[in-house]
């Protein structure tokens, strides 16, 4: 498979909740817009608005058995569509409606003409039921941009031909190809959006492809169009291990094969068609199922194999209203043929088989049929056997209503000892009785027949019992600094550990610095992270560096933004807009225009998550503790602290033996300071992390509030560096007047932010007295204290090395594994 940043064709659909509205319809242009202005070819298939083919069927109803209903239901759905229309603001609107008006006027005709014939009309049925997809994609196409934006609008009546079996519908292949052909020679735009669900039959007249039909069709249109990748759009991230309404804690399935995914949807499993996958995999197309409410929040990839090393149990699913058929009697012991005419006689009979099994007595023969069909089932098997009922060699052929089939599904689970085991006593400890049990031959599905009314318990059981899960991210990181190297150097040592015991699968896939990137398909190995620029590198792009980070096949993006550059905090919103999670050491996004930081926090709406620990006191659990306090009811009442680790070991080592001149000198040497050590001296940085704080807490803060009291005199400023660091001796005579001054109060020099309860924010020189905790402090030891609701009197103090590479690095991947946690990974 193509890395998606590199396809050239790909397909969409989008289920009605991705559709319900204009919101939700804005939502939808910005996803299909990515993919538009990557240069992909885009064929958009969409649903009808959320409720309106159940609407429109109670429509037809209310028409036929002339309720006084119908006006105020018409009206309704009218309004609708309408109303979304003029919230989208569109400058087509009005031949937009133009075109809706004169669908809803033979709506209209059709209505009175099923009221006058008092009864329903399949062929009119099936035109009313279709309408839905035919407004929501006109919407849809209008919404971005029509035919001056290169969209053309593509009614699948006129295109995709079907006929009916009992099987449901069976694309007409040449006719399709053929009429997409000649359709294609009347519209040349570059994108196309089609109506799903609805098709014509092969003598033309109208029909559907059944209920949830559009997956279907997505897949069909993908097939024809020639799409290397379709992207199902849904409510939900992904498919799940099981029915979400009926398992909450129900988890995403990061990959699995067509065959599972088919036998999953056919067991059940609403969030995909179950004919969807074979015209994907005729063409070996991979599907993602991606939530388009959150992006980030998980995603499935459908291809030919699931990627391996994934647990053997991929889902579980639910089909209910059933029956269980039973023939026994000891006339069937050895004698060959019987199960063959059973089904036979139910095949006669057009009662349909969902599970089979046979006692190894062979003294029964069980199936589980539709409930609906049960007295069919019971009267045709009993007519083909009638003799040997007569003759007491069958002794019953009954039926056990209420029935539910439980089926566990996933390549190769058959084949792998203890699976069955671990179903079975799972049910077995919820004290669910099995009726039946039947092993799917493709070693692919378990299945197990219980009552209905203890399905969900049965489903929560053997959820519960099964699972585990692995979590893969692909992962970009910007700037490759001394925090940028130590963070890759940890993740090369850890993360075959993180695979081995935690399930996580953290993959690097691209690489940057402000000039060069290097992007790679596959994960980059420990040799490359750790000399990441290499010869495979090319100029830095930041559009195409997010494009390939952000992978559809992938269920989860992060980029790691270590390069303190305002360019990039300003990205983050985007980034996270469209899923993409954020990690940063970088204080530009937390401490930069206020305006900008309620963005970020409102782009996480999407489900992606933005972290920033290392930004307060590196490595240190700073801003994860205070999280805790608010998140778990507590007041912030204040803060105070030393945030700077270069200027906490300059006043841990200040005592007067030495100048504090040379002092700064020496941290300099040591790579304590930034560069410019008046960078650390001037004391923003430090007001920068107190903002930050002061943000989490929800207090409006910026660093321009902040009083800051700068160690370099305004003089100085101005200088060279060189000429700072040559006049550094300046510094010593004040600073030693503050030291004896302190001194003679038996206190100390410490450089603190604080935060009063007030609001007030101030930054610099203090001296303390010795008992204070800041005077407990050693080297470049960071130090908080959180003064709250709850701890009110004895502060809570977080305190330890909080400067250098190593440990900022250690900070932002602790934020990683945050990430990967929200995700679903177990840690
Ligand atoms: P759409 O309108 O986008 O086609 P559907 O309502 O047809 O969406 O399908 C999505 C729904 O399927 C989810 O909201 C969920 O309730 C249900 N569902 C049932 N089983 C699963 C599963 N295993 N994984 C995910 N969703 C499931
Ligand atoms: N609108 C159709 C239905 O509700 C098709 C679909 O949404 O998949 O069944
Ligand atoms: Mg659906």
């Amino acid at each position: 498979m193509n890395s998606p940043s590199v396809l050239t064709r790909v397909a969409h659909k989008f289920g009605g909740s991705s559709v319900a509205n204009a919101e939700c319809m804005q939502r939808v242009c910005a996803f299909i817009r990515e993919d538009v202005s990557a240069g992909k070819e885009c064929v958009v298939v969409v649903s009808a608005m959320r409720g309106v083919t159940d609407a429109l069927i109670n429509l037809a109803i209310a028409a036929f058995t002339k309720s006084p209903e119908v006006d105020a239901q018409f009206a309704a759905l009218r309004e609708k569509h309408f109303t979304a229309i003029d919230e989208l603001k569109l400058t087509s609107s009005e031949s937009l409606k133009k075109s809706l008006s004169d669908s809803f006027a033979k709506l209209n005709i059709e209505l009175k003409h099923l009221k006058s014939v008092g009864k329903p009309d399949g062929k009119a049925l099936l035109e009313i039921q279709g309408l839905g997809e035919v407004w929501s994609s006109q919407i849809l196409q209008a919404a971005l941009g029509g035919t001056a934006s290169d969209w053309a609008w593509l009614d699948a009546r006129d295109v995709l031909t079907v006929s009916h079996n009992e099987l449901g519908a069976v694309i007409e292949w040449p006719t399709s190809n053929l009429k997409l052909a000649s359709w294609k020679k009347k519209n040349s735009q570059k994108h196309a959006v089609v109506t799903g669900f609805i098709a014509s039959e092969t003598d033309g007249s109208h029909t559907t492809l059944g209920r949830n039909g559009s997956d279907f069709s997505g897949a069909i249109f993908a097939n024809l169009f020639d799409s290397e990748m379709l992207t199902i759009w849904t409510d939900v991230n992904g498919v799940l291990s099981a029915d979400p309404r009926k398992v909450p804690d129900a988890i995403t399935v990061p990959t699995m094969s067509y065959a599972e995914a088919c036998e999953l949807a056919y067991f059940g499993a609403k969030v995909i068609h179950p004919q969807t996958l074979a015209p994907a995999m005729s063409k070996n197309i991979p599907i993602a199922i991606r939530n388009t409410f959150a992006p980030a929040g998980g995603s499935t990839l459908i291809s030919a194999e699931a990627a391996p090393g994934g647990q053997p149990v991929k889902g579980l699913s639910l089909i209910e209203n059933l029956a269980v058929l039973e023939v026994t009697g000891s006339g069937m012991i050895g004698v060959p043929g019987t199960a063959e005419r059973v089904f036979s006689a139910l095949h006669r009979a057009s009662v349909s088989v969902v599970m089979i099994t046979q006692g190894s007595s062979e003294h029964s023969i069980c199936c589980v049929i539709r409930e609906e069909q049960t007295s069919t089932g019971i009267n045709a098997v009993q007519k083909a056997f009638h003799s040997e009922i007569k003759s007491g060699h069958i002794a019953n052929v009954s039926a056990i209503p209420g029935i539910s089939v439980l089926a566990a599904v996933g390549d190769g689970m058959v084949g792998t000892p203890g699976i069955a085991a671990t179903l079975m006593s799972g049910l077995a400890r919820a004290r669910i009785n099995i009726r039946a049990i039947a092993q799917g031959s493709s070693e692919r599905n378990i299945s197990v027949a219980i009552a209905t009314s203890e399905a969900t318990r049965a489903l929560r059981a053997a959820h519960t019992s099964l699972w585990l899960s692995s979590q893969t991210l692909s992962i970009g990181l910007l700037g490759a600094g001394n925090v940028g190297r130590s963070l890759l150097r940890q993740i090369s040592e850890t993360r075959e550990k993180l695979m081995r015991e935690k399930n996580i699968n953290l993959q690097v896939r691209a690489i940057a610095n402000s000039r060069q990137m290097v992007l790679s398909d596959q994960p980059l190995t420990n040799e490359q992270i750790t000399s990441p620029i290499s010869k495979d590198a090319v100029p830095f792009d930041a559009e195409k560096f997010t494009a390939h980070v952000h992978a559809n096949h992938l269920p989860h993006c992060v980029i790691i933004d270590c390069t303190g550059s305002d360019t990039m905090a300003t990205r983050y919103a985007g980034w996270l807009q469209r899923g993409i999670h954020v990690v940063t050491p970088s204080k530009r996004a937390g401490s930069g225009d206020l305006a900008q930081y309620r963005a970020i926090q409102k782009a996480t709406k999407s489900g992606a998550q933005f972290k920033y620990e290392a930004t307060v006191g590196a490595g240190l659990p700073i801003i994860q503790t205070l999280r805790l306090l608010l998140d778990t009811g507590d007041e912030l009442q204040s803060v105070e602290g030393m945030l700077s680790g270069t200027l906490a070991w300059l006043f841990n080592k200040f005592d007067g033996t030495q100048p504090f001149s040379a002092l700064v000198r020496e941290a300099h040497q040591l790579g304590y300071t930034e560069p410019d050590p008046r960078d650390d001296l001037g004391g923003v940085d430090v007001a920068r992390k107190l903002v930050i704080l002061a943000r989490e807490a929800g207090w409006n803060l910026s660093v321009d509030q902040v009083q800051i009291e700068s160690l370099v005199p305004k003089d100085m400023m101005s200088l060279t560096r060189d000429d700072f660091m040559a006049q550094l001796s300046k510094l010593d005579e004040p600073m030693q007047k503050r030291l004896n001054a302190a001194k003679a109060e038996n206190r100390q020099l410490r450089y603190v932010a604080q935060l009063s309860q007030s609001g007030q924010a101030t930054v610099g020189l203090v001296a303390l007295p010795a008992d204070h905790a800041c005077c407990h402090t050693q080297l470049t030891d960071n130090l908080v204290q959180f003064k709250t609701k709850r701890y009110s009197n004895n502060p809570l103090v977080v305190k330890g090395p909080g400067a250098g590479p190593e440990v900022t690095a250690a900070g932002v991947f602790g934020d990683l594994l945050t990430v990967a946690m929200s995700v679903g990974a177990r840690l």
